[in-house]
């Protein structure tokens, strides 16, 4: 059996009486590629709100490597190795692809000044790297408000990227892309999920079947079904709720 990076267990957040996310359980291992739908209101961003720390849940635990993030607040929890992507892309539109990439880089304090030369050409290595990852590489110095939306969503993943995190969580990474740009990003997240985790959340079928092993379907909060894509498809629940609309 492979290691689980994530156990989200039990998990309910209430909003005024209202649950968002309802009694769920949701396992991710080590270096799996997964992918969450659902129709609107599933409580899909709710529960990586909670994973990220941004809301806390009303009942349930979760564990990223085998540690209760309860206690934590947002910056620990990113500093333990979970990156969050929100839905619009936010990037620093006035600085170059290159300096919101720089930004991006982990800062550790206590370095002395005879190692900072080292360090910066660390940084220039894995700015370089992430920018032919995220295919941005011949863009460097252009401004982010030049990129388009597609090119803006692949920055704000590579500006994830430059920190190394362990999970990585995306919330519909494709909206509002070109056929190309999803066939793109498509390929860069199977590039990406090597060496870690990812779990994306996504509506466009046709993306999902291109990049997903293993789907999960939330509905009113709750898990509606877990499988393969053609399982998922074929379930005559998940046809119901979502599929057949
Ligand atoms: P999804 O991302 O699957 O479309 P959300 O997680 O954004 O769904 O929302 C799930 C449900 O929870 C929706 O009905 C939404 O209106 C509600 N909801 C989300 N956040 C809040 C909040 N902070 N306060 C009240 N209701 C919320
Ligand atoms: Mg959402």
């Amino acid at each position: 059996m492979s290691e689980l990076i994530l156990q989200v267990e039990d998990l309910t957040v209430s909003f005024d009486g209202f649950k968002a996310v309802d009694s769920l359980n949701f396992y991710v291992e080590k270096d799996e590629l997964r992918c969450v739908i659902g129709p609107n209101g599933a409580g899909k961003t709710t529960l990586l709100d909670m994973i990220c720390g941004k809301t806390k849940p009303t009942g349930g635990t979760i564990k990223f490597k085998h540690r209760d993030l309860a206690e934590m607040i947002e910056y620990q929890i990113t500093r333990m190795g979970v990156g969050r992507k929100f839905q619009n892309p936010s990037v620093y539109e006035d600085l170059s692809v290159f300096e919101n990439l720089e930004i991006s880089y982990p800062r550790k304090r206590g370095v002395l000044g005879s190692l900072f030369f080292r360090r910066e050409d660390e940084m220039f290595r894995k700015i370089d790297e992430v920018a032919e990852q995220i295919f941005l590489g011949d863009v460097l110095r252009h401004k982010a408000g030049q990129l388009s939306h597609g090119q803006k969503q692949w920055l704000e993943i590579g500006m994830l990227l430059m920190q190394d995190p362990e999970l990585l969580l995306l919330d519909e990474p494709v909206a509002g892309m070109s056929a190309k740009e999803r066939e793109q990003t498509a390929v860069l997240l199977n590039r990406i999920s090597k060496g870690r985790s990812i779990v994306v959340i996504e509506h466009d079928m046709a993306f999902v079947r291109m990049i997903a092993h293993k789907v999960t379907v939330l509905h009113q909060g709750k898990l509606l079904a877990e499988g393969s894509m053609d399982e998922v498809q074929s379930d005559e629940r998940v046809k119901d709720v979502y599929l057949g609309h």
